[in-house]
């Protein structure tokens, strides 16, 4: 994709708005054909995932699961696209570049494009 699809957008803010964290995150996760597999929001409890990549990321202490990882959990296909958002308050987007524990999972997950939210749209990883 040169360009992130409007429909993808208005679904990863509408999850983003169920997340419980204090900074709310959301993941889909998309296949080769563009249907979605998969989302999640972050989440204050963990999963054995997250503390795996936590640890080899020598991060051991971030082991409240964030939204990437959740959604890579849920998906039973191959993922072509995970699109990632972040929002305020006020539901404005806000950066959300994945940190180096989801871009190990990202990576090992064999995902081919990452979008994530800045202040002013999205960008590809
Ligand atoms: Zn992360």
């Amino acid at each position: 994709m040169d360009e992130l699809r409007e429909d993808y957008i208005d679904k990863v803010i509408d999850y983003a708005k169920q997340s419980e964290a204090k900074f709310r995150h959301a993941a889909i996760c998309l296949d080769k054909k563009g249907q979605i597999v998969s989302w999640a929001t972050n989440s204050r409890k963990t999963h054995p995932m997250q503390a795996e990549y936590a640890r080899r990321t020598g991060k051991d202490q971030k082991v409240s699961l964030h939204a990437e990882i959740a959604a890579l959990i849920r998906a039973r296909d191959d993922i072509e696209t995970v699109v990632v958002a972040r929002i305020n308050k006020r539901c404005e987007l806000r950066n959300s570049k994945p940190c180096p524990i989801c871009r190990l999972a990202l990576e090992e997950a064999q995902v081919n494009e990452v979008w994530f939210s800045t202040d002013k749209g999205f960008e590809k990883l």
